[in-house]
């Protein structure tokens, strides 16, 4: 027998902190104003982190208690990033558009005892405060007016005023690397929000893993620009993948809109951006109505939801811009794998793209399988089309208070996620196991339609659902936005599709919307349009084969 002599180093936030602010110490994090941009080196984030970890010890935070933030993508909420989970507390990232009782049910379930919560937010909050009993004080982050928070009966208190009475330089304590560092609830696409609590040790290998070029590849010469906000998967790993490899942040705070986003690109010349495709689709959308400068980027990720190609060829023939797509969860940290093509393919050519519409090549550290309905193994043959199960470092292996058994199987997560893997590990997701249309005992993929429905030049977005049907059980029903000025009909739309999928797979349901409904962070919400199909509030349009 023969031990490691390897030391036993704890893989812990403070860690990822100590090395960025020493190692990194003058990349920036900038914080977007709408006008002069705030910034702040690495130095000094680390420094206000300290000051915040001392106050809230001095405040009686104990290791494990759940100090909450509700909070824009911006410099206070990185501090609270690293002051939290370093000083032994559990970060709870809250979603700052979520409905007010989804908002207190997660608040008590996660037992959050403190929230940061941005000035500008304060009347959102305000809303549920008087229901939030087991929350002691708010920690307001800014000078404007916060007394409608008293009303709840916590002290509420000023993030100056306490990082003013401490030092910077806060020992952080030693911690147990497998101890919980933040949480983040499920944002609900089909289901109740489910609690998925990070480890520190969780949280220091999937920054590692992003920083490495299978993944988004980060050094110091990079400039990041998180769309993403900081309260869906930790803006998906990139503040503390920025500490470890010392990329500049560039943070939207409250200005989320496509035209702050360009002038943010172009003003600091960001290299990264990553948001959900609806996002880059806005930022397209805008591009045809006033010239973007996004020459400076290098690179755009796109994960949360399949991009559609056209979405992909647009960016590269306009703007030069590869987009890599990536899939994860909140359940994988989340992490799971990057579209990258394989070596012999030519960047720039229709196969890089082929290939840049799988969903992922598994990530180094995640193990990938697919199963079928008895949980039986399918090949990795890029034909077989099973449940997505995944294991690994930075995977959960549970719910927070809620074991939820029915999505775990021997110890891998069962994603939700339906689709193929090829013997090289490149994965595409085809659909959810609970948005997949069941026709004649067939699959559609809504995925697929919603995909192509997008391509065509009068549709600025599209969605499509299963409705009953009682001949083949279920049949696609297609919910389209057309782009201003276009008057695209069912019957082209549904004609557009022939061809390109299988004629029985062309849906024959059509409804025209001024909008799509989405959730809280920007994914299209079918459970709406079903229900208000299901209402009759749906003008829907039928449409035979002989139509199109
Ligand atoms: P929710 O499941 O509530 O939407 P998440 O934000 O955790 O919450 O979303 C994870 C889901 O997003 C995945 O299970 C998958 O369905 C979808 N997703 C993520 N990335 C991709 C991608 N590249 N292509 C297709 N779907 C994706």
């Amino acid at each position: 027998m023969i031990s490691s002599t390897m030391q036993d180093f704890p893989l812990d936030v403070a860690a990822i902190l100590r090395h960025g602010a020493r190692v990194h110490g003058a990349s920036e994090c900038v914080t977007w104003t709408g006008g002069e941009p705030r910034r702040a080196p690495y130095t000094e984030v680390a420094a206000n982190a300290g000051r915040l970890a001392a106050a809230l010890a001095r405040l009686g935070v104990r290791a494990g208690d759940r100090v909450a933030t509700f909070c824009w993508n911006n410099q206070e909420h990185l501090e609270a990033y690293f002051a939290v989970p370093g000083m032994g507390a559990v970060l709870h990232t809250l979603n700052i558009r979520l409905h007010p009782e989804q908002l207190v049910h997660i608040v008590r379930h996660a037992e959050d005892r403190i929230i940061l919560v941005d000035d500008s937010l304060v009347p959102l909050l305000a809303r549920v405060a008087g229901e939030l009993d087991g929350v002691d004080a708010y920690i307001v982050v800014g000078d404007g007016d916060a007394a409608a928070l008293a009303a709840g009966g916590a002290a509420v208190l000023r993030r100056g005023d306490l990082l003013a009475a401490e030092d910077p330089g806060f020992a952080w304590p030693a911690l147990d690397e497998r101890s919980a560092a933040s949480m983040c609830y499920t944002s609900g696409t089909t289901g109740d929000p489910k609690g998925v609590v990070y480890s520190h040790r969780s949280t220091f290998l999937h920054a590692l893993a992003a920083t490495s070029a299978s993944l988004v590849g980060l050094t110091e010469t990079d400039r990041v620009l998180t769309i993403v906000p900081m309260f869906h998967v930790n803006a998906w790993g990139l503040p503390y993948a920025a500490f470890l490899s010392g990329a500049t942040l560039h943070m939207p705070d409250r200005f989320m809109q496509p035209e702050h986003l360009t002038d943010f690109v172009a003003a600091e010349r960001s290299t990264v951006a990553s948001a959900v495709p609806t996002i880059w689709n806005a930022i397209l959308a805008l591009g045809e109505t006033r010239e973007l400068d996004l020459s400076s980027l290098r690179a755009g990720t796109s994960g949360g939801a399949a991009a559609p190609r056209s979405l992909l060829a647009a960016f590269e023939e306009r703007y030069g811009l590869r987009i890599v797509q990536g899939w994860g969860m909140t359940e994988t940290s989340p992490l799971g794998g990057m579209a990258f093509p394989p070596p012999e393919v030519e960047p720039g050519t229709a196969e890089d793209l082929d290939w840049r519409m799988r969903s992922g090549r598994v990530a180094p550290g995640v193990e990938i399988r697919i199963t079928d309905e008895s949980g039986a193994e399918l090949p990795w043959d890029g034909v077989a089309v099973g449940e997505i199960e995944v294991r690994g470092p930075w995977i959960t292996g549970s719910y927070h208070r809620d074991p939820a058994p029915e999505k775990f199987r021997d110890g891998w997560l069962r994603t939700g996620d339906i689709g193929t893997i090829d013997e090289r590990g490149f994965f595409t997701i085809t659909d959810r196991v609970k948005d997949v249309i069941k026709s004649g005992g067939e699959w559609i993929s809504s995925v697929e339609l919603e995909n192509l429905l997008m391509g065509h030049p009068d549709v600025h977005e599209a969605a499509v659902i299963g409705i009953p049907d009682a001949r083949w059980d279920e049949r696609p029903l297609a919910c389209v936005v057309l782009r201003p000025g276009a008057a695209a009909t069912a019957a082209e739309l549904a004609g557009f599709l022939d061809g390109k999928v299988a004629r029985w797979q062309v849906p024959e349901n059509w409804a025209f919307l001024a909008e799509l409904p989405k959730t809280t962070v920007g994914k299209f919400d079918k459970k709406p349009l079903r229900a208000r199909y299901r209402d009759a509030a749906l003008t829907v349009e039928r449409i035979t084969p002989a139509d199109r």
